[in-house]
């Protein structure tokens, strides 16, 4: 993305987001730190097309965004993204199996099997028919992750995804993360813990809407 910028309208409007440029590679791990209200959930409705910028340009997957019917955005994000939430955002009295098929509900391929395959790829074999009642933080996140999945989209957005964790149970995930990084998935993940952003390959840092330099660019010689 290239000069974005987001002002959220209202009577004092907010320049959320000025003049951010953002590159990421396909298999990039990039995490978006920054304190609370420097941008970086506007930032990554932006990066989801969940909402547009009020200036500048986003590529996506080398295609301009700008522009777009609705549901044409909903065709490339549904294509394209799995969001993974800090508060997983799933149906409690469902099974796992049942929660992840909810992200193909719409698409023509065979959901329960795809289902299946994500839970075990999740470390879940042994929990899918289990319901989020009954399964600890870091079982529900990872059915969240499966169900982000499921698409096989190109590109996973994570919304502080360990926030709701404990640190054995945010670690798991973290690990998670990183396996489908090394499978050659594209992960951007904002959040405000060290910890996590220490797993990704570059740190990007956002303050009062601007987008700074990686942290790996500032020490490099
Ligand atoms: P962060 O995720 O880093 O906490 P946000 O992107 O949520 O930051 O917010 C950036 C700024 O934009 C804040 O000043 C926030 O109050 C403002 N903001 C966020 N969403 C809206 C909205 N829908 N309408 C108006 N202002 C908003």
């Amino acid at each position: 993305m290239t000069g974005i910028a987001k002002t959220y309208a209202g009577a004092r409007p907010v320049p959320a987001l000025r003049e951010c440029d953002l590159r990421v590679e396909r298999g990039d791990y990039v995490a978006i730190m920054g304190p609370s209200g420097s941008g970086k959930s506007t930032l990554l409705n932006l990066l989801g097309l969940l909402d547009e910028p009020t200036g500048g340009e986003y590529l996506l997957d080398g295609q301009p965004t700008a522009g777009l019917s609705e549901s044409r955005r909903c065709d490339v994000r549904a294509y394209l993204i799995g969001f993974v939430f800090q508060s997983f955002h799933l149906v409690s009295y469902r099974s796992a199996v049942e929660n992840v098929e909810t992200g193909v509900l719409y698409q023509n391929v065979p959901r329960r099997a795809r289902a299946i395959e994500v839970l075990e790829r999740v470390g879940l074999a042994d929990r899918m028919w289990a319901t989020p009642n009954e399964m600890s933080g870091g079982e529900r996140q990872r059915v969240a992750v499966a169900r982000a999945l499921v698409r096989r989209p190109a590109l996973v957005l994570c919304d502080e995804p360990t926030g709701n964790l404990d640190t054995q149970s945010g670690n798991q995930v973290l690990d998670l993360l990183d396996e489908l990084n090394a499978d050659g998935m594209t992960i951007i993940v904002i959040t405000h813990d060290l910890a996590v952003g220490d797993r990704a390959r570059r740190i990007v840092e956002i303050r009062d809407g601007i987008v700074h330099r990686g942290i790996p660019d500032v020490v490099s010689p």
